[in-house]
């Protein structure tokens, strides 16, 4: 492949920022999870653009480690996927909102999670006029209270359609609330709800854990699992160590140095005030790139509590975020490197080896996953095949 079909976005020489994204740390993760699954079969949870990274670079890279089944959110997302992987099997969860939409179901051969008795219906009347037994997922709630039918109705479901073949179930699966809380009761609970339904589908395929429902045990992982954010990088439980290789790193230009006297302040508000003699790097990165304005170091609301406030690294130290974060700006105190360490057009690392990911989320009061998917179309977008 010629290098530039690697870039995507604006050229680097233009661009304020960019993301490196390791497609071989993704297929090292996604063979890792599927090392600890087997027999179950691992899946690709793909929605949202692949986690924001591109699913038209992220699908066939997944596929090439042996990923041959795919989660997307909706169906526009299945026909993308499609172009992407085009053997592969592809499940919309957020299922049927119509029944002109099937039609898009029947060309990219997508099968949709079916989330209740009425989607059934759907089902069942776009396959009579189809003239198709058409495959399609049973997703039951038991315990999310997000989408799904009862475990009462996917029983009944069960008993109708066995006798009336009118539509072709392929998978049963369910959703964990509490998954990265392990010893949440909730688990075992849902657990058991789930086991009654696949009971009743007893010869097809079972799905029932996320990335962090894989470390219940294999007594979880019904037939094929369902990892997201781990095979991005993202750590699977919340405060432990992660496991999984760094997939993106995400950098930003620094645009300006200043130097600043004590007593001055820093960004909107003037909401902080320099103690000292300050160094600032001006780096081009804002809320419009999706790095959260809720991680400024100074005069939001979340800064009223006493979460550890963002910061950036270069050269290996951690540099703090002063005052508010902007737009298409945001200001870092390099102070701490020495004078003369960072210069214009150097960058630095807002999350990536040197600064994990949850870490960064976590200082603007959210998660891995809102990061990820929040990342704008302004980075330049370096993928690497190389590994680290
Ligand atoms: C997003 C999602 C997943 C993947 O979850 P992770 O926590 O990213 O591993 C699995 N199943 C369903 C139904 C999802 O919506």
């Amino acid at each position: 492949m010629a290098p530039d079909s690697q870039n995507v976005g604006p050229e680097m020489r233009f661009a304020g920022a960019s993301l490196t994204i390791d497609l071989e740390a993704l297929k090292a993760n996604y063979a890792g999870l599927a090392q600890v699954c087997a027999p179950s079969i691992t899946a690709g949870v793909v929605k949202a653009d692949a986690y924001g990274l591109g699913i038209d670079r992220v699908a066939p890279a997944l596929a090439d480690a042996g990923c041959t089944r795919f989660f997307v959110a909706l169906p526009e997302e299945g026909a993308a996927l499609r172009r992407a992987v085009p053997d592969a099997t592809i499940y919309v969860l957020n299922g049927l909102f119509s029944e002109e939409s099937g039609s898009l179901y029947l060309e990219d051969r997508l099968i949709p999670v079916l989330n209740s008795p009425v989607d059934v219906r759907l089902w069942e009347t776009f396959c009579g006029v189809s003239g198709d037994r058409l495959p399609c997922a049973i997703n039951v709630d038991t315990g999310m209270n997000r989408l799904g039918m009862t475990v009462e109705e996917a029983l009944a479901f069960a008993e109708e359609n066995a006798l009336t073949q009118a539509i072709d179930p392929v998978l049963v699966m369910s959703h964990l609330a509490c998954a990265d809380e392990q010893t949440h009761p909730m688990n075992r609970r849902q657990l058991e709800s789930f086991q009654q339904v696949t009971a009743a589908f007893p010869s097809i395929e079972s799905s029932l854990v996320n990335s962090a429902g894989i470390l219940l045990g294999a007594e979880y992982h019904g037939s094929v699992t369902r990892p997201g954010i781990a095979v991005y990088g993202g750590a699977i439980l919340p405060g432990t160590a992660n496991p999984m290789r760094v997939v993106v790193t995400a950098e930003a230009r620094v645009a300006q140095i200043r130097h600043a006297r004590a007593g001055e302040t820093v960004s909107y508000g003037a909401t902080q005030t320099l103690a000292r003699d300050t160094i600032i790097a001006v780096a081009a990165i804002g809320y419009a790139d999706g790095y959260p304005r809720a991680g400024s170091a100074t005069g939001v609301a979340l800064r009223q509590t006493n979460r550890p406030a963002g910061h950036g690294s270069i050269q290996g130290q951690r540099v703090p975020i002063l005052g508010r974060i902007t737009m298409d700006l945001t200001m870092f105190d390099v102070t701490d490197l020495g004078p003369n360490m960072v210069a214009k057009g150097d960058f630095i690392e807002l999350f990536g080896p040197n600064l994990p990911i949850d870490e960064a989320a976590a200082a603007a009061g959210t998660i891995s996953y809102e990061l990820l998917t929040s990342l704008g179309r302004r980075y330049h977008r370096r993928y690497v095949e190389s590994g680290r």
